[in-house]
């Protein structure tokens, strides 16, 4: 079967591509290979995606996008993709189970949790440390726990705990925050989180579970030990683009160059989303950007 779009990932880009692509009357495939949403789907309120005057939950917003995008045409499987045939008129895209060929491939496969990289992280996974506050959180009911990080991420997710915990401690490696500035008024404001400014984290201590933390302060080198259950780490991302290393043209930090339209250095081949290089990763401009790639595939497909 060919198809005239095939959309890899099924995050805000993946979705808004897909919906203006089966809107545009082509044949549209979408391949996730967990669930719909991708990070927004664990984020717990959204309140910077215009129309919802209401916070809106961002699982329940993947589901709308998902439903939107299949009800004008576009077909959604779940499956993951192992392998990218891009050169050429006629792209392949190999799954676990399956071949499929497609006139234009749109990669959206987003971002991942960087890990802190230190001794017991990994032993200590899902025994204390987390990556996702909204799925992780209700573990830590009543407990103190540990946010790292200083962006937006790191400040909602302290935000969020601290409607659950007992104490949050959000821990950042500067004297300032990096999240925008109304989530900066929240924390703030917010009587059961402590910041502790200019340190960084240097251990874990723990057999079983997390049981606590050794922070080092950056300006005078002192480190203390802080009693916490939990560690919730929000350090940035890292693009999911090891698939198409070697295959498309990444920058430094391994997220895809692209033109305006979208398009990467291979003809037909667009990515959109939080897997591209760019200025501000927001669902908003995951959704542009989808909408601007699904444009210009239509062009390309028009065009061979
Ligand atoms: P981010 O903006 O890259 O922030 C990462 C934070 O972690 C920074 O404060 C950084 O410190 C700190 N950091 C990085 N490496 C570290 C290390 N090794 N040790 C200690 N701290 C470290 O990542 P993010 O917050 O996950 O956000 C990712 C993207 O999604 C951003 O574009 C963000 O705007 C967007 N986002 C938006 C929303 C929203 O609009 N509500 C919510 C979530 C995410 P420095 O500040 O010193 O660099």
């Amino acid at each position: 079967m060919m198809y005239d779009v095939i959309i890899v990932g099924g995050g805000p880009a993946g979705f808004a591509a897909a919906l203006y692509s089966a809107r545009a009357n082509l044949k549209t495939l979408l391949l996730e290979k967990l669930f719909s949403g991708g990070q927004m789907a664990t984020t717990d309120l959204i309140e910077n995606y215009p129309g919802f005057e209401e916070p809106i939950n961002g699982f329940d917003l993947a589901v709308q996008m998902e439903n939107q995008a299949k009800k004008y045409g576009t077909e959604v499987v779940n499956d993951e993709v192992i392998d990218l045939e891009l050169e050429g008129k006629i792209k392949t895209v190999k799954t676990t189970g399956k071949e499929y060929k497609s006139k234009t491939v749109i990669l959206s496969m987003g971002a991942f949790p960087r890990e802190l990289g230190l001794p017991g992280e990994n032993r200590l996974k899902g025994r204390g440390i987390s990556y996702c506050a909204t799925c992780d959180g209700s573990f830590y009911r009543d407990l103190d726990v540990a946010v790292i990080g200083g962006g937006d991420t790191a400040v909602e997710d302290a935000n969020y705990l601290s409607r659950l915990c007992k104490k949050v401690y959000l821990i950042h490696r500067r004297d300032s925050l990096r999240a925008t500035k109304a989530l900066q008024d929240e924390i703030f404001k917010n009587k059961k989180t402590e910041i502790v400014w200019d340190s960084v984290i240097t251990g874990i201590d723990g057999d079983e579970s997390v049981e606590s933390i050794t922070i080092k302060n950056v300006k005078t080198d002192s480190e203390t030990k802080l009693k916490v259950d939990g560690i919730f780490v929000a350090v940035g991302t890292i693009p999911n683009s090891d698939l198409v290393k070697n295959k498309v043209r990444l920058s430094k930090s391994n997220y895809i160059i692209t033109d305006e339209r979208m398009e990467t250095n291979i003809p037909g081949v667009f990515a959109c989303g939080d897997i591209r290089e760019k200025v501000l990763r927001q669902i908003i401009t995951a959704a542009s950007d989808g909408a601007i790639a699904a444009f210009f595939a239509e062009k390309h497909v028009g065009s061979i």
